[in-house]
């Protein structure tokens, strides 16, 4: 495996692969691997003939009270890991690299950025990402990128913008993976001591029994929150945000009448924590 630092240096490594007829996968990280980011790896190892995996700490996504000094960072491990999985280069560019002095351009996806975390966290938080996404797809200039379903509205905000901007890549959702006791893999799950670790379990169980409630027939979008709820305040959490809304488009949704996303945001002790869970309107 190939730690790269230049835009230059990976183009060149990409146009080489592409003449060997080589199809190109790109995941793109914010480092701290952890078996999310493994899962993405093998997929897009699985599926292609060069893989890329950039690991950037992208900090025009994190607001000015974000954890952008303190988010978890350790190239060495994650380097390890990386070429474990067989990955062939690994992308690890300098900020200056990204965002040379004079660099002036910020791609905003509307809509569907307004609600959930684009509400919490501010408009900024996705430009950054959409930004950031679409350089990279500019630099390395992929067959498929992987993204995980863990952050449903990032894999939507880029779906929206590969058909905007027509760009020429596929889109691969990998599933959510879990601890054994159903916490959502995290780099930020660092951040839970003990108890604040037992507590973040809620955020998974709120979503089973809201799921268990919409597979039993329950379709009211209040009532079906409101499971959720109740088992997040039994561990003593208040939700960020706690909606169903619809799984395609981030419309508000009073009844579970076509795909829905149930989705959570809750600072859980020092960490803020996002989990979510497709409903299917047709059990
Ligand atoms: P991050 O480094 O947190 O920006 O995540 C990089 C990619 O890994 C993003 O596409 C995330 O959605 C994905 N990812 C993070 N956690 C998980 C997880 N638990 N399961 C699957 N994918 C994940």
């Amino acid at each position: 495996m190939r730690i790269i630092r230049t835009i230059a240096e990976v183009r060149e490594a990409v146009r080489d692969a592409r003449r060997q007829d080589r199809r190109v996968g790109l995941v793109p990280t914010m480092g701290a691997f952890h078996e999310g980011h493994l899962a993405l790896m093998r997929a897009a190892r699985r599926d292609n003939g060069l893989v890329v995996v950039s690991l950037f700490v992208n900090p025009t996504q994190f607001g000015p009270n974000e954890d952008l000094s303190r988010y978890p960072r350790d190239e060495a491990r994650d380097a390890v890991l990386a070429e474990r999985e067989g990955v062939d280069i690994l992308f690890a560019p300098e900020p200056s690299e990204m965002y040379p002095d004079g660099f002036a351009t910020t791609i905003h996806v509307s809509g569907l950025t307004d609600v959930l975390d684009g509400a919490q966290r501010g408009a900024r938080h996705f430009d950054g990402v959409a930004t950031i996404v679409a350089k990279l797809f500019g630099i390395v200039a992929p067959d498929v990128a992987y993204f995980g379903q863990k952050d449903a509205q990032q894999v939507l905000v880029v779906r929206r913008l590969v058909r905007d901007l027509d760009l020429d890549v596929r889109i691969e959702a990998v599933p959510t993976v879990r601890e054994a006791d159903g916490l959502a893999m995290s780099s930020r799950n660092v951040y839970l001591d003990g108890a604040a670790r037992q507590r973040a379990t809620a955020l998974n169980r709120a979503l089973e029994t809201a799921a268990a409630r919409a597979a039993a027939g329950e379709r009211d979008a209040v009532v079906i929150e409101a499971a959720a709820r109740e088992v997040l305040a039994a561990s003593g959490i208040r939700p960020e945000y706690l909606e169903l809304r619809d799984a395609h488009d981030l419309q508000a949704m009073d009844r579970l009448d076509r795909d829905g996303l149930l989705a959570v945001a809750a600072r859980v002790g020092d960490a803020r924590l996002i989990d979510n869970r497709l409903l299917k309107a047709n059990h």
